[in-house]
């Protein structure tokens, strides 16, 4: 009955697959917190994330999930009665706003839609009209990971920059850094933050937030501030403020393994491996939907994440599907969320991925539209393996 019994995949889009070498990585003992060694950790794992989000300013690691991420980020940079502008393309940015709102933050919804990317030119309208400057910031996803959108940063801060406007821009990479490129310099990003458990391969338990001068001067003044987030604080010389307390120190174990895969592997073949694997479900679902059960959520290709694809279906319960895959198969995928929420599901191409991983998890799929007598247009692997075929050839015989 079941052909599941093997190694299990996950194609949720977090917590990712994580590499036995991360895994093994913290198969060690604790440390006493200020060993010389822990200490070139901390500091060797903070420059190298400066390396990741590319950018010339400070880095902080919290231990906390994204969303302590998410307050790291607000609470340093903003004050009581605040205004801030969500750019909302499905689940997160709102959440993060939520965040803000209970700090106190006047918070404005730009409300958008869940099936296309934050429109830069409505960005630049409602900043113009902020004539006073009462924006403080602009809080935008790259990848919203309950949509499967993808936001053009450039294009915002663009719109930002066309309008005048002095507001911070900040951007949360948690579905994208190490997935697609994040230039957090040269896109004039003011605070950026991610998690581990995504593109970064590493258990759950770790946040980033990285700042810019911009964004340093900001802080001085900011009065939301509380001494566990505070950069002040971890910006000093004893290693113990670095982590305001005791490193989680195992998590930067696991984080140092990844890191150093990810460097040998290189971000820009990072990015190229995520692009073709994405094109592969997309070949995939583009041939499913064919047959009118399946549909992309993401309307327009170009506007499609690179790390996760939510799918829609049509006349047939979507836990019908993951249900079998996850029984049948070992491969678990992901449920949709926030207001696509039992209208549909979502296959994650994040992280620690490869070929065999996503056609595994596409041939998975296929079989269950098969079981279940889903209509479907015939030949989605087939045509996975074409996209990865004529496109995935980097060494060629001379
Ligand atoms: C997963 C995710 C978060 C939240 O991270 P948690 O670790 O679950 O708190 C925030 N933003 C995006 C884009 C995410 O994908």
């Amino acid at each position: 009955m079941s052909v599941a019994n093997g190694r299990a995949l996950l194609a949720i889009p977090g917590p990712t697959n994580i590499p036995d070498r991360v895994l093994q990585a913290m198969m060690r003992p604790a440390e006493e917190l200020n060993d010389p060694g822990m200490i070139a950790l901390t500091d060797g794992l903070l420059g190298d994330l400066k390396r990741v989000f590319r950018t010339k300013g400070q880095t902080f690691i919290y231990a906390a999930n994204g969303h302590g991420g998410w307050e790291a980020a607000l609470t340093n940079v903003l004050s009581r009665g605040d205004k801030v502008l969500v750019l909302a393309s499905g689940r997160f940015a709102i959440g993060w706003g939520e965040m803000a709102r209970f700090m106190g933050v006047d918070v404005e919804v730009m409300t958008g839609s869940w099936r296309a990317s934050v429109d830069p030119a409505a960005v630049a309208e409602r900043l113009r009209r902020d004539t006073g400057h009462a924006i403080k910031a602009v809080l935008v996803v790259q990848i919203d990971t309950a949509s499967g959108v993808a936001n053009d940063i450039p294009a915002i801060r663009k719109a930002i920059d066309a309008a005048g406007h002095p507001a911070l821009f900040m951007v949360d990479g948690v579905a994208s850094v190490a997935c697609m490129p994040f230039e957090m310099d040269d896109w004039g990003i003011d605070v950026a933050m991610s998690a581990a458990q995504k593109g970064l391969m590493t258990p759950p338990g770790l946040a980033f937030v990285a700042a810019n001068d911009k964004a340093m001067r900001v802080h001085q003044s900011a009065d939301l501030k509380t001494l566990y987030w505070d950069w002040t604080s971890r910006l000093g010389e004893m290693h113990y403020l670095k982590h305001c307390g005791t490193p989680p120190e195992h998590l930067l174990f696991a984080l140092r393994a990844a890191l150093d895969m990810i460097f040998e592997e290189g971000l820009e073949a990072i990015w190229h491996r995520h692009a073709l694997l994405a094109g592969a479900t997309h070949a995939a679902v583009s041939r499913w939907a064919e047959g009118g059960a399946l549909s992309f959520n993401v309307v327009e290709p170009a506007q499609r994440a690179v790390s996760v694809t939510p799918v829609l279906t049509h006349g047939v319960e979507a836990s019908a599907i993951t249900d079998y895959v996850q029984a049948v198969c070992g491969v678990t995928l992901g449920a949709a969320i926030g207001d696509l929420t039992g209208k549909g599901f979502r296959i994650a191409h994040m992280g620690h991925v490869n070929a065999p991983m996503v056609l595994g998890t596409l041939g998975a799929l296929e079989m269950a539209l098969q079981a279940l007598d889903v209509s479907h247009g015939a030949g989605g692997v087939a045509a996975a393996i074409a996209h990865l075929g004529q496109n995935a050839s980097p060494v060629r015989a001379v």
